[in-house]
């Protein structure tokens, strides 16, 4: 199976692609290195993603034309976003943790402050572990009551005491929402649970250390 594509994203004129088992990780695509944090790299002169931790990555076609870049998954939820016209590209790794600590927020500030309309702006939430494979402890609850508010709530249902099954998605989407995206811009791929689906998905949950990543890219168009 090749990459997974969206509508929402198609219509930006953007090349896109979620990952699956059977793409391949490429030295062309620009990825930061990901570290559960909330920084927002873009590419430098060197050609290389600035900063190099970070879990967020911007480009634009007025400053690197036709660069590629991405991040990588084994449940986290990826996100890829354009405008509309596909002047700014973004890509975001978002766990619990990034959740936590404003990573949606974060790259979509970076977009804002460049100019770009967020309410304009395209999201599509990639293949990531739904609530049916996701039970979670006090420790996610916690941190998500604090970013969230008590709206975290609708995104939880208790599957025995200090437990709970959490939709990642639902917060990625309220966060997009939060920030400022359209809900009307804001996709999601379907059915697509990275640990019950084992033929098509890498996932950490199932597979533990040895689990494979899967490859998420978005393309700045070329002028
Ligand atoms: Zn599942």
């Amino acid at each position: 199976m090749t990459a997974l594509t969206h509508p929402l994203l198609e219509a930006c004129g953007v090349r896109h692609g979620f990952g699956t088992r059977d793409v391949p990780t490429s030295a062309q695509i620009l990825r930061p290195k990901q570290v559960h944090g909330c920084l927002v790299a873009e590419i430098a002169a060197t050609g290389k993603p600035h900063p190099t931790e970070a879990d967020a990555i911007v480009a634009s076609r007025a400053s690197t034309p036709g660069s590629t870049i991405g991040v990588v998954t084994a449940d986290c939820v990826p996100i890829l976003l354009a405008t509309p016209r596909g002047e700014w590209v973004a890509a975001i790794h978002a766990g619990w943790r990034g959740l936590a600590k404003g990573v949606i927020a974060a790259a979509l500030q970076r977009l804002a402050s460049e100019g770009v309309q967020l309410k304009e702006l395209r999201c599509v939430i990639g293949p990531h572990i739904g609530p049916c494979c996701y039970e979670v402890d006090a420790l996610v609850y916690d941190a998500m009551q604090e970013a969230f508010g008590d709206s975290a709530a609708t995104a939880f249902e208790v599957t025995r005491p200090g437990h709970w099954k959490v939709a990642l998605g639902q917060l990625v989407q309220r966060s997009l929402h939060f920030a400022g995206v359209s809900p009307e811009h804001i996709g999601e791929l379907p059915d697509t649970c990275t640990c019950c689906h084992s033929e098509v998905f890498h996932s950490y949950r199932r597979d533990g250390e040895a689990s494979g990543r899967l490859v998420h890219f978005i393309q700045v168009p070329e002028p």
